[in-house]
């Protein structure tokens, strides 16, 4: 059993989102400050943080938490925030052949939208998609779409949105990349359009970020460890025991612990460098990078709905969101709109290295090209920034590049991998609550000492893919 020392090895959790936040959260009452945090940027909370900034108030990465979650999970949450959960109306809609229809797109809006020749080749389509079923596994992603929509479809949506969002051919993804948000929705919604209720989303009234402050003030009244700027350098280990590490901060202090746990919330390929000194012997697994322009408007520039997607490639973002329709009681006194821009893009690539006006013009050149704005609209600022790693990039053997890391790693007994860029997977909020409730769980049992606990979770988390 593992006592409450006030000094000793310590359970180390690398990456402050809310994985790493929520673990050291629960462990705080025990562990206290043989917890230590290694956070490489220079606050708490990666995407989870809500800014104000003068008169305005925006989300710089994740805005809502899906309605149809357990409802112990929405308990906990609002365990957590000492403020209201706000339950909103899902109403997010797609640009489309010149219209704005709802995303994803149902039935009754995409018959709207088609020609009589293209309803002809629709139903045609629906009809041998009904009749007959295609026996094996898709080889890749256009084979995949295709059979979940059809080749019509996926030529006038999924071929060029996937396109724009990867920066990679289609038939060159796994078929695990069809089960991406921006993807996987269509079948559900064409039937909850038909037949269910309105989808709802949470979100917490003064903002997400709401989750990482309340975190942040238990940790502090626990005295839990948090080196912000910093990165593990080094690991030892004693056989398949991690016993040490060293920890760098931004101005090239370096501090050395010995480990009790170490829990990694952040992406493989870096820990494996930090682990095992080496670079993976299989190439690295790869991510999709975006650029983030928020922009204050002179006047009212957002249609009813609180999110658009653009699936066309011509236009430079693929969705844009107002902070207001997410919670009312944010930027109530402002004049104008605040729009929150999203651009997929790739680190180094022509996007990722374009200068912030420039970036900013195109943004306007979308509005305008997809008519979501009649004229141009006026900015009052902006402010840019740029996002790593936001979304995993199922290339064709991700699968056994992602395995022989995780395998490598998961064989010390006191390492546990979680969230969103450690198991590779767009793990959403509620699902690193779920993750970092379990481990923790485990932990204050005493039962992480046999790891065969621990591995079936895992098992359970990655087998969606
Ligand atoms: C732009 C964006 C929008 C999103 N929108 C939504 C949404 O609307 N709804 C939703 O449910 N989810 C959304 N998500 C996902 C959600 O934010 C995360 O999936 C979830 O909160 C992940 O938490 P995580 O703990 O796994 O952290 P991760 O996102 O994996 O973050 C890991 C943390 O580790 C830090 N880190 C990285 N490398 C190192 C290193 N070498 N050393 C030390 N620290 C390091 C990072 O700075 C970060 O704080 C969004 C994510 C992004 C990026």
């Amino acid at each position: 059993m593992i006592t409450n020392k006030q000094h000793g090895p310590k359970i180390v959790i690398v990456g402050s989102e809310l994985a790493g936040l929520l673990v050291a959260r629960e462990l705080a009452e025990r562990f206290r400050d043989n917890i230590l945090i290694v956070e490489k940027d220079n606050y708490l909370g990666g995407a989870l943080v809500t800014r104000s900034e003068g008169d305005i108030t925006y989300d710089v990465g994740a805005h809502e938490i899906s309605g149809q979650i357990p409802q112990k999970t929405i308990d906990y949450l609002e365990m957590l925030l000492k403020e209201d959960l706000l339950r909103r109306p899902k109403r997010p809609k797609m640009c489309f052949q010149g219209d704005f229809i709802n995303f994803p797109p149902d039935a009754v809006h995409l018959l709207r939208t088609f020609s009589k020749k293209e309803m002809v080749q629709l139903g045609k389509t629906f009809v041998k998609k009904t009749l007959w079923s295609d026996s094996g596994e898709p080889a890749n992603f256009k084979e995949a779409m295709i059979r979940k929509v059809g080749e019509e479809l996926y030529e006038l949506i999924y071929k060029g949105y996937a396109e724009k969002l990867w920066s990679a051919d289609p038939a060159l993804m796994s078929k695990e990349a069809g089960e991406q948000e921006e993807f996987s929705l269509f079948i559900a919604s064409l039937k909850k359009n038909l037949f269910g209720k309105e989808e709802m989303f949470l979100y917490p009234k003064n903002g997400i970020g709401s989750i990482v402050k309340e975190i942040e003030g238990k940790l502090n009244f626990y005295d839990v460890g948090v080196l912000k700027g910093a990165r593990i350098e080094k690991v030892e280990s004693q056989g398949k025991r991690i016993s040490r590490i060293k920890i760098v901060d931004s101005q090239g202090n370096a501090t050395e612990t010995e480990v009790l746990l170490l829990i990694d919330t952040v992406s493989l390929d870096e820990l494996y460098r930090a682990v095992l000194c080496a670079e993976p012997e299989v190439p690295i697994i790869e991510w999709r990078d975006s650029r983030i322009v928020v922009v204050h408007f002179q006047g009212n520039v957002m249609r009813e709905g609180e999110a658009y997607y653009f699936p066309q490639k011509e236009i430079i973002f693929n969705r844009i969101s107002e902070i207001k329709r997410y919670s009312p009681s944010l930027n109530a006194l402002l004049r104008g709109e605040l729009l929150t821009i999203e651009i997929p893009c790739r680190k180094g690539g022509a996007v990722w290295n374009m200068a912030d006006d420039a970036l900013l013009e195109a943004c306007l050149d979308g509005l305008e090209k997809s008519k979501f704005a009649s004229s141009r609209p006026k900015v009052v600022r902006f402010l840019t920034w740029k996002q790593e790693k936001t979304h995993p990039l199922y290339t064709q053997g991700w699968k056994k590049q992602f395995s022989l890391l995780y395998n490598r790693l998961d064989d010390f007994q006191n390492l546990f991998i979680i969230g969103h860029k450690a198991l590779f997977k767009e793990e959403k909020i509620d699902a690193c609550v779920s993750q970092a409730r379990e481990l923790s769980e485990i932990i204050l049992k005493d039962k992480w000492l046999d790891k065969r606990l621990w591995k079936q979770r895992v098992e359970g988390y990655l087998k969606t893919l």
